[in-house]
């Protein structure tokens, strides 16, 4: 078998281990996708995310200048820059007004890559990513949290899911297309920064209707909302204009709304049908404290309770 990928552990906050990183590899592009990136979670770790998604930008770029000029860095800006604007569909000439701990992070890590280029020529380009979503999101999103929903709910391993705001809205793509477009930026001759989106946008509300739809639910059955779940300032509407990414790089996103949700809903369907039967394979829900309990109180294909925590997670795996 080809080793397509080499795994070196680096962590933004630790010049070292990025400067060591680059030094073994010595790329030609570094992509620096790494980030505290759950916008709850960054009021609660304001410091944190300034650290990884602020600084850790900076890290990167310093190295590039002092080590090797020749680097192309691809920094992941995101939608969330935005925050509080009126204007829509928003562009590259929208001007910013972060709304959260995580967007005034992102905000300098925009300014320091774009400074960079200006500043001492070196090749970085900005990824203005509006929300991008697939099977592989983290659960705590609420793409995946609705549709894992969804599927353990048509399978009887869940009764009801709550959310929080439903009336916010968001331009949601399908995240491989969005990677393709991020290679893009990298390889055309001159560095810039783009919009990448779908120009399409929809209300949380309107997710969560077509996932249960998609398992032929009514949503009105299992939601509730809960005021906890909700943030202390939101984003209430993003819409992105690609037209540049389009113009320029040739990228337009094929895979609608509707098929992006029917994609993920069928994915955690799959996933929970295939625990039932009993397989073991990769799967990120294991790694949740709220899915643990599920996984351990369901009753083993022998017919006995399943051990639970992750004592039964590792008898799952055979690992003792
Ligand atoms: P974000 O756009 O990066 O913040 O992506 P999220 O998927 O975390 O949130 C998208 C929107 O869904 C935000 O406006 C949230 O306030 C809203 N939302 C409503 N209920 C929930 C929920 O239960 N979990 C999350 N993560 N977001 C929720």
């Amino acid at each position: 078998m080809i080793r397509k990928v080499t795994l070196i552990p680096a962590d933004l906050s630790d010049t070292t281990s990025l400067l060591e990183a680059v030094t073994v590899t010595q790329p030609h592009e570094i992509y620096n996708l790494a980030a505290q990136s759950f916008v709850g979670s960054s009021f609660d770790q304001p410091l944190f995310t300034t650290e990884v998604d602020g600084s850790g930008a900076t890290r990167f770029l310093e190295i590039i200048r002092h080590l090797d000029k020749n680097i192309k860095y691809y920094q992941a800006s995101t939608s969330e820059l935005y925050g509080a604007t009126t204007k829509v569909p928003q562009d590259e000439n929208t001007p910013f007004m972060p709304n959260s701990p995580y967007a005034a992070a992102k905000l300098y890590s925009f300014h320091m890559t774009r400074m960079y280029r200006r500043a001492y020529g070196l090749f970085t380009c900005n990824g203005i990513l509006f929300n991008h979503e697939s099977p592989l999101r983290g659960l705590e999103f609420v793409t995946r949290k609705i549709t894992n929903s969804v599927a353990k709910i048509k399978l009887g391993l869940q009764k009801e899911l709550s959310l929080g705001n439903l009336h916010t809205k968001r331009d949601w793509g399908f995240a491989p297309e969005f990677v393709r477009v991020m290679w893009l930026m990298m390889q055309h001759h001159h560095p810039d920064d783009y919009v990448v989106a779908t120009g399409e946008t929809h209300t949380v509300k309107e997710f969560t209707e077509e996932a249960f739809a998609a398992a032929g639910l009514n949503w009105k059955d299992f939601v509730k909302t809960d005021p906890r779940l909700q943030r202390p300032l939101d984003v209430t509407h993003l819409c992105g204009n690609a037209k540049k990414a389009e113009q320029v790089l040739g990228w337009k996103p094929e895979v609608t709304f509707k098929r992006l949700v029917q994609i993920m809903v069928h994915a955690d369907l799959d996933r929970w049908q295939r625990y039932q039967r009993g397989e073991v394979f990769p799967w990120d829900a294991p790694n949740y404290s709220h899915e643990m309990d599920i996984i351990s109180r369901t009753v083993s294909r022998e017919g006995r309770a399943a051990p639970t925590g992750i004592r039964g997670l590792l008898e799952r795996l055979r690992i003792r």
